[in-house]
């Protein structure tokens, strides 16, 4: 595994899709998802200076965090159940995949309690897939002045994952619906969504094409997430039962 040879190839991925939409490539920001990766494996990335990085289980990244470099940023990217929301207000910089009401106010009261406000983004689910977390679009309209109301939690933006495709391209329009339902979310909200998190490792430059300002990227990066590697984090962070 050469994490520096891999990062090049993705930074000139993610410059040739930005040429290709006419952005600046400072506007998209890449997170290594070090999902099933040792300490080790994301002290090296950030020795190749990746600052963020994104788990999807609260209890590996507890295991974790800790023996990692301290100036890293940490999002949650997976999603949360409410009698987690404790430890991801205490792991985690950002919550990315909020996907209910219930879940937002869990977060605001331990935000509140632990003195901080947290910036969350807001999960979609554009797809409509049964298997996926995630708001169904107009649950999310509906919810969200709610959701905007509550005192502790920065609403940034919108997540969403795109159904599995092995031609990226068909996953487009996935990623356009859910930048058009930012737009729609600004105008409801009247103030800017900055954070568009959408793309992983093999559709992120699509992702980009239609408007991604941040893709989450793990096995273009780090490799497979091979069986030893998954063993070696569940031991370190034993799932919950
Ligand atoms: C695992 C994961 C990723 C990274 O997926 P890769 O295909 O390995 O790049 C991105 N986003 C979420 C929510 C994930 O769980």
């Amino acid at each position: 595994m050469d994490i520096a040879a891999n990062l090049e190839k993705i930074q000139n991925r993610i410059h040739a899709a930005c040429e290709r939409a006419g952005r600046d490539p400072s506007s998209v920001e890449l997170m290594a998802v070090s999902k099933n990766h040792p300490p080790e494996t994301v002290a090296a990335a950030a020795a190749l200076g990746l600052r963020l990085f994104g788990e999807n289980k609260v209890q590996e990244a507890r295991a974790k965090i800790p023996l990692c470099p301290g100036h890293l940023r940490w999002h949650l990217i997976g999603h949360l159940q409410s009698n987690k929301a404790k430890e991801a207000v205490q792991w985690f910089q950002m919550v990315q995949g909020v996907d209910s009401l219930a879940l937002a106010r869990e977060l605001q009261k331990r935000a509140e309690a632990a003195a901080r406000t947290l910036p969350i983004l807001l999960e979609v689910n554009v797809a409509g897939e049964s298997t996926k977390f995630g708001y169904r679009p107009e649950t999310l309209l509906q919810e969200l002045a709610a959701l905007n109301a509550l005192p502790r939690l920065e609403i940034h933006g919108l997540m969403c994952m795109a159904p599995y495709a092995i031609q990226p391209e068909t996953v487009r329009p996935v990623f356009r619906r859910c930048r058009e339902l930012a737009r729609r979310c600004e105008e409801l909200l009247g103030a800017p969504l900055p954070t568009l998190s959408m793309g992983m490792s093999g559709d992120f430059e699509v992702a980009i094409e239609e408007g991604s300002t941040l893709v989450r990227v793990g096995t273009s990066l780090f490799g497979e997430r091979s069986y030893a590697a998954r063993r070696e984090a569940s031991l370190a962070a034993p799932e919950d039962p």
